[in-house]
């Protein structure tokens, strides 16, 4: 069918089809920075928007220009269609590209773009309306004749009415719903109602309309989805399809293509219902249409995203396609770049999100700080990232802080690839969903690909212990070495520091203390330091631990990055330190927080050499404050005794008689603040 308007609209474009000198994206985070990437590219000046939470954020440090959002709550900032519109006209930007999620499927938002002569980089407002209603898109899949879901709408009684002849299981959805939110499961009949009830208001609370639809629950599905891409020259392709079956809470968290599910008949078949749902409503721009299939790949029509989706780049990373592109190329009238015959997609690619979330909690989201950031750098390995160093994840938005997307010859390689990128991503100083990806990939249900969207429910605990095992493998000797080395390296690469000595700090009185590791103290000694050509070397011995020595010999220092010899091999770990002064060491892609605990022995050790040098001195082994004073004039001590505790660097430090003797004089009082010259104690 081919509507008169639609082509009113499409030789509007085409007439006014004008060079795009700048765009202003209305988005944040990754989308917001990738699409910063493409605009380089082509030589677009980029200007982002920022709200008060963002103003050191990458994406505003990477644009061009940047204008303020101000703060308050999403719908002062980046849902504010008044504030977007104007920083454009603003800072005279030819078009907006609103990136996913916010304001991307807002019709009202496109209209307020054209209503200002600004180009919206997307599908019309009216195509977005008729999509944004699942109830209608659902019925004009009906009409063309596209496979959906049993379902039954209409008003509350109206469903109710049926309520004896539904297929249970059910879902209740809502018809403005996304991003997974307002879906519930009904088993039993007797349920219906008060769950209609529920999700109705829900519904409303969350997408202002509290219109819902049942349709019935396919079990054990796979999601499955065809992006498209149309111009208004009336060309309409498709490049392939997604699985998007690895969920939680029914949101995407990896994605393949191609699907390692489908047949090659029902595979076209998939592509003939996109590009045919497609044609019927006149779609322009890059869209996504969305299947669910069961067991026995039947598919079915779930909705349209009419926008650039998360999981673009791994249709990227197999048709070399850059999808940005080609949606500024189509929203200026162009005609695409590409014909269906030229879009011959190589190899397997897969997209894993990382997320500040806590798998082992309900994915709940972690916002806080970062405090160490690096991404691999790999071959066949893409990161999209919000974020370029360390910063604060905040919880006022999504917890979703880069993707990593791998690319191979075949499904293996890009599964072999991401396990090696992910041990080389870094996020240190909030728990992410990292390790629990990586455990996923390794999955041999995974692997083997029985999977269904119940899949993350299904292997919970399996997932669960498999990280415990992850972590338990590793060599906590390496890592108390790393550890120690970068302790060292950091003081001497602050202080810039020559000698040897200062170097080494405060060990140097110290070759017997606890190394803390996860809450695990493991008695370390200290049992050689070397410096040769600018090299330090660290043997100690966790004797406890294995019989062996392990060294630590310093390479090199570049930020989290430290690489070292590890007991003549080289590695290379990942280290920063966290609010609790606590040293975060990443070790082959895990992370152990790592302290040094007791300082018993180390002042005994201390005090001995000071010993030799004075016997009647005592002083603190660094500055600190005396936070304790446990003797006056005149007691008589015992070896051993603790006589003054000194706070230094959020460790408590026991200054400790080293001999029977009797306290002439107390120099100092609590609270006093102590450098490591000042006498304490007169024995
Ligand atoms: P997709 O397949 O693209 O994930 P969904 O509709 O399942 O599509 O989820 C996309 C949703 O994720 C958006 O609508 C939005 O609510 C949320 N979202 C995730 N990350 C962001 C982000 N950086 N900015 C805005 N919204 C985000
Ligand atoms: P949203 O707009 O929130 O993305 P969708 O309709 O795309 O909503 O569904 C999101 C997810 O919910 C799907 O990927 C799938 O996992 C699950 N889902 C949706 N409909 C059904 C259904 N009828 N049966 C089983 N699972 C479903
Ligand atoms: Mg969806």
């Amino acid at each position: 069918m081919c509507r008169y308007s639609d082509n009113l609209l499409s030789l509007q474009v085409i007439m006014n089809s004008k060079k795009i000198h700048k765009i202003l994206i209305a988005n944040r985070g990754e989308i917001a920075v990738r699409i910063i990437r493409t605009l380089r590219k082509l030589h677009i000046d980029s200007v982002a928007v920022f709200s008060d939470l963002d103003a050191n954020a990458l994406h505003r440090r990477m644009a061009d220009e940047a204008c303020p959002l101000g703060g308050g709550a999403l719908k002062d900032t980046y849902l504010n269609i008044q504030k977007i519109i104007d920083a454009a006209l603003d800072t005279g930007a030819d078009a907006i590209h609103p990136g996913y999620g916010f304001l991307s499927e807002n019709p009202e938002f496109a209209e307020a773009c054209e209503a200002n002569h600004l180009i919206f980089i997307g599908p019309d407002a009216e195509t977005m309306r008729l999509m944004g209603n699942k109830i209608a898109a659902r019925e004009v899949a009906i009409k063309a004749g596209i496979p959906v879901v049993f379902g039954v709408t209409g008003n509350m009684y109206q469903i109710l009415e049926q309520a004896d002849t539904l297929p249970y299981p059910v879902l209740i959805k809502a018809a403005a719903g996304g991003g997974g939110k307002g879906m519930h499961i009904v088993r039993t009949k007797e349920t219906l109602r008060d769950a209609l009830e529920s999700a109705s208001r829900e519904a409303e609370k969350y997408f202002n309309d509290g219109t819902v639809f049942v349709e019935q629950y396919i079990e054990h599905p796979r999601h499955i989805e065809v992006q498209v891409l149309a111009d208004h020259h009336g060309n309409l392709i498709h490049l392939h399809e997604r699985e998007c079956t690895i969920q939680r809470r029914y949101q995407k968290i990896i994605e393949e293509s191609p699907s390692p599910t489908l047949t090659e008949e029902r595979r076209q078949a998939l592509f003939d219902a996109a590009l045919k749902l497609c044609r019927a409503i006149g779609y322009k721009n890059a869209g996504t249409v969305e299947f669910i299939a069961d067991q026995n790949q039947n598919f079915y029509f779930l909705e349209v995203n009419t926008r650039i989706q998360v999981e673009h780049p791994v249709t990227e990373a197999r048709t070399g396609i850059d999808l940005v592109e080609e949606q500024i190329r189509i929203a200026r009238g162009k005609e695409m770049g590409w014909t269906q015959e030229a879009i011959q997609p190589q190899g397997h690619a897969i997209e894993l999100r990382l997320y500040a979330e806590d798998p082992e909690n309900g994915f709940l989201p972690t916002p806080g700080k970062v405090t160490a950031y690096h991404e691999p750098q790999m071959r066949g390995a893409r990161v999209d990232s919000s974020i370029d160093g360390p910063c604060c994840i905040s919880e006022a938005y999504d917890p979703m802080i880069a993707k990593l997307i791998c690319h191979a010859k075949n499904r293996q390689g890009a599964l072999e690839t991401a396990q090696h990128a992910l041990k080389d991503f870094t996020i240190q100083g909030l728990t992410t969903n990292k390790a629990y990806l990586w455990e996923v990939i390794k999955n041999q249900d995974f692997i083997d690909n029985k999977i269904d969207t119940g899949f993350c429910d299904a292997h919970r605990e399996t997932l669960e212990q498999a990280m415990k095992e992850s972590r338990q493998s590793q060599h906590l000797d390496d890592i108390v070495a790393s550890f120690l080395l970068f302790d060292c390296c950091k003081r001497r690469f602050e202080k810039h520091i020559e000698n040897v000595w200062e170097e080494i700090g405060y060990w140097r009185y110290h070759s017997k203390f606890t190394v803390e590791v996860e809450g695990q103290k493991i008695p370390v000694s200290i049992t050689e330091w070397k410096t040769e050509s600018g090299k330090l070397k660290v043997s100690f011995d966790t004797s406890h631990l294995s019989p062996l020595t392990s060294s630590a010999e310093f390479i090199a220092l570049n930020g989290p990055q430290l690489k070292l010899m590890l007991n003549g091999r080289p590695e290379t770990v990942y280290c920063s330190v966290n609010e609790e002064q606590k040293t975060i060491v990443g070790f082959r892609g895990l992370n152990f927080t790592c302290c040094r605990t007791d300082q018993l022995n180390d002042t005994l050790d201390y005090a001995r050499k000071t010993e030799v040098n004075d016997k009647s001195r005592l002083v603190s082994p660094m500055p600190g404050k005396v936070v304790k004073i446990n003797v006056k004039e005149g007691d008589v001590v015992e070896p051993g005794t603790i006589m003054i505790v000194v706070e230094a660097m959020k460790m408590e430090n026991n200054i400790v008689a080293t001999g029977k003797g009797t306290v002439k004089q107390v120099l100092v009082q609590e609270g006093e603040m102590v450098d490591n010259k000042k006498q304490l104690i007169v024995m």
